[in-house]
């Protein structure tokens, strides 16, 4: 049965990126993430040492990119497409530079990088992840220029709208800063993705729904959003075990996130409504391991209420 929302063919009330996949090619597209060895200017000292404390990243912080050789980049991604799986063999993808802040160091290095992706068989496009304090005037024209010519979505890490969150989780930036790199993105059309997660340390509902608020105010390409869990080796970890953060409850977050959609605009794309922790090393909660259940809980209670993504608005 179909919901009835109009960026939807099945029983979904938001803008599934599947759906957006669908309609925009006609079959069936994978991400295929990479590494290409970007560093993170929070984590080697330009803004901070220690990193975020949910920071998974624990190799030796990078610093600038410098660069990368055709054959190494070559090996990256055929990698990548390889490990998405038997079921993608054949099948077009998205590169997706998934790891570090992939526009920290020089654009003349970064460039060629970008250009050899979309010029790779199968490729259909480009997502690039990054903070947005690492968006200048150079990287906004030239994401302009190549969205042009692709499918290009370049993804900012926001998390909180709150700086005192951001201060506490050590994320290296403030909304002001975040909303500078922002527009200059937005300011030449090209496509933004914006991350958030829920359950922050000393968030409340109201301040969740707050950061939703602004975010689909923005009216981005997409928002990914994911609860905060808990893995082995990063400092949220300690805090969980000195009791001073909790998890969220499966249930509070499906709260939570019904009202972030509803605070979404229709045509926004929700690309991602669960996290993808690590098996081996996740502590709590345990829950978000099971991403299908915390799905059909989110549909069940955006029917149970009879509402859709932007129902709020
Ligand atoms: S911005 Fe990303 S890579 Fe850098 S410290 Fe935070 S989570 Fe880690």
């Amino acid at each position: 049965m179909t919901s009835g929302f109009k960026y939807s063919d099945s029983n979904k009330r938001y803008h599934t990126y599947s759906y957006y996949i669908r309609q925009r090619f006609g079959q069936r597209v994978f991400r295929a993430a990479m590494d290409i060895g970007a560093g993170c200017p929070n984590r080697c000292g330009e803004c901070g040492e220690n990193g975020c404390i949910f920071c998974s990243d624990g190799s030796t912080p990078r610093g600038r990119f410098t660069g990368i050789s055709p054959e190494e980049l070559d090996k990256i991604y055929s990698d990548a497409c390889e490990a998405t799986g038997s079921k993608a063999q054949g099948a077009p993808f998205i590169p997706y530079l998934q790891s570090g802040s992939n526009t920290f160091g020089d654009i003349e290095a970064f460039e060629p990088v970008y250009r050899q992706l979309l010029s790779c068989d199968n490729a259909l496009g480009l997502c690039i992840a990054t903070r947005a304090d690492c968006i200048d005037e150079d990287f906004a024209d030239l994401f302009a220029e190549l969205g042009e010519q692709t499918y290009l979505t370049v993804e900012l890490g926001l998390q909180t709208i709150h700086d005192e969150t951001a201060l506490a989780c050590g994320r290296g930036h403030t909304l002001a800063q975040f909303m500078q790199g922002y527009e200059l993105l937005q300011s030449r059309g090209v496509n933004v993705g914006i991350h958030i997660i829920n359950g922050l340390p000393k968030e409340n509902a109201d301040m969740m729904r707050e950061t939703a608020r602004l975010v689909g105010s923005l009216k981005p390409h997409c928002v990914k959003i994911h609860n905060l869990f808990f893995e082995e080796g990063t400092r949220i970890a300690e805090m969980l075990r000195r009791g001073e953060v909790r998890p969220l409850e499966r249930d509070e977050y499906v709260s939570i996130i019904c009202d972030q959609i509803e605070l979404m605009p229709p045509e926004t794309v929700i690309a991602r409504l669960t996290g993808d922790a690590d098996r081996r090393r996740i502590i709590e909660p345990e829950w978000s391991l099971h991403k299908l259940p915390v799905l059909n809980e989110i549909d069940k209670e955006l029917s149970r209420r009879g509402t859709f993504q932007g129902s709020a608005l």
